[in-house]
């Protein structure tokens, strides 16, 4: 209830700061767990920094990159939370940590905590490329979605006024890079995109020159998925015309070719860049103990060993799963259940209560395959197909972050369905 929340945006001389830093899953995840349950007594002030000044719907991006959704509607302004009088939203670029010292410089001002929250997510994983290019494409922000569709659609407004088929040819080339959740689904929407919507635009392109090519580095995609399902998206991408380079690397990214596995050329202008992520090279900078993807370990509280107060979420995180052993795949699922964990345990901190530890589960699986497909799991029970798909689209517009976007989402796919993607060139 708003009575009982403390009012973040004014100081009183005593409150305990709890900083968070990235609006992404954990960060407004913590920030939505954590205020709304705050009470007067707790005496708490609460901030979020954020580069952006809204938090950005991840799994949706491609289908903004292939002109399903609008790019707006997949986002959703952080200082528009109903609690919003109960925090402070700062925008600005985070540039310093430090964690001993318990302050975080910024590009608007440095800050000091009593509790921390990293979230500062993952970036593109670039190693092992060479490229000579500007026009590689990554997938994780909206201008990242904005440059690609314009990217797209280019290629076609060149490649229809060129009559040297070998240019074409070279235009006509989309090699996406990388096999794994993103890689697939990104694949699916793009071949949608580009044989029913765009090549129906572009009558004196041959079709028969459009070539989409995905590049696996493993022995099959998704390699964590269930057989069944892998096997299925499988059929389901060959069917689809794509041409599947599995046990293969792109090594060189040249400015009208590529090379794959340092043998290979193919003509191509469009590469897409998905193989996997690492961790943002400022947590990366942090002095606490980290692995080799530059993620902070964490004890079983989610807590950064060794610094009391400071968690780390998301992407950020090395959790060690107890009961595998293992580290955990950091995903959407999990940075959003590390994250009401962890506003919790800082919550029972304050008030000295016990902390609960964080106890990893991932009972279910959805991946889009295209505009009508998708594959879904959940315990024993598998599903393939539109079924499937349309499960994949009301569990992902519920997600989106209120009802606003919700609606503006679902009206988008309908839309799209109805009369096609999105094919508009926007500067
Ligand atoms: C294209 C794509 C598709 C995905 N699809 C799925 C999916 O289908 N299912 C799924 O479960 N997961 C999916 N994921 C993964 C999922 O989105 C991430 O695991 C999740 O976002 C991690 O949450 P996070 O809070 O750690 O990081 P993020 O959500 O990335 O949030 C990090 C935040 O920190 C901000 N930030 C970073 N650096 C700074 C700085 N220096 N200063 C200020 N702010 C900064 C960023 O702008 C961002 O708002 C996808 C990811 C991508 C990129």
């Amino acid at each position: 209830m708003a009575s009982g929340l403390t009012d973040g945006s004014r100081r009183q001389p005593s409150a305990k700061k709890v900083l968070i830093l990235g609006g992404g899953f954990g960060g407004t995840y913590v920030l939505r767990t954590l205020v709304p349950a705050l009470k007067p007594d707790d005496n708490v002030e609460t901030t979020i920094v954020n580069d952006e000044n809204f938090f950005l719907f991840l799994p949706l991006l491609h289908e903004v990159a292939t002109g399903a959704i609008e790019p707006r509607h997949i986002a959703y302004p952080i200082r528009r939370f109903r609690f919003r009088n109960h925090f402070k939203f700062v925008q600005a670029v985070i540039e310093k940590i430090d964690l001993a010292g318990r302050k975080v410089s910024t590009s608007a001002g440095t800050l000091d905590f009593d509790y921390l929250i990293l979230s500062l997510g993952s970036i593109p994983d670039m190693s092992g490329l060479y490229s000579a290019r500007q026009s590689l494409f990554t997938l994780k922000s909206l201008e990242d979605a904005r440059r690609l569709k314009n990217h797209i659609i280019d290629v076609f407004e060149r490649a229809s006024v060129t009559s040297d088929p070998e240019q074409q040819k070279r235009l006509l080339t989309f090699v996406v890079s990388g096999g794994g959740y993103i890689g697939v689904q990104l694949v699916s929407a793009l071949r949608d995109f580009i044989l029913i919507d765009l090549a129906r635009l572009y009558n004196t392109i041959d079709r028969n020159l459009i070539k989409i090519v995905l590049v696996e580095a493993e022995s099959k995609i998704i390699p964590r998925l269930h057989t069944n399902l892998g096997a299925y998206i499988m059929k389901q991408i060959k069917r689809m015309g794509i041409d599947v380079r599995l046990k293969s690397r792109v090594t060189h990214v040249f400015d009208d070719h590529i090379e794959i596995n340092h043998s290979e050329t193919m003509p191509a202008s469009t590469v897409i860049w998905v193989p996997g992520v690492v961790t943002n090279p400022l947590v990366a900078t942090v002095d606490a103990q980290k692995d080799s993807a530059g993620r902070i370990f964490v004890n079983e509280y989610l807590e950064v060993p060794g610094f009391p107060g400071a968690y780390a979420v998301g992407d950020c995180a090395h959790f060690i799963d107890p009961k595998s052993g293992q580290p955990i795949i950091s995903n959407a699922h999990t940075g959003v259940r590390q994250a009401k964990v962890a506003a919790r345990n800082i919550l029972a901190d304050i008030r000295r209560k016990q902390k609960r530890p964080y106890i990893y589960s991932s009972p279910f699986e959805v991946i889009s395959v295209g505009s009508s497909k998708a594959v879904f799991s959940f315990n024993n029970l598998r599903l393939y197909g539109f079924g499937a798909r349309l499960l994949w689209m009301g569990g992902y517009s519920l997600l989106v972050t209120k009802t606003y976007n919700q609606i503006r989402v679902v009206t988008d796919w309908l839309l799209s369905l109805v009369f096609g993607r999105d094919t508009i060139f926007l500067r």
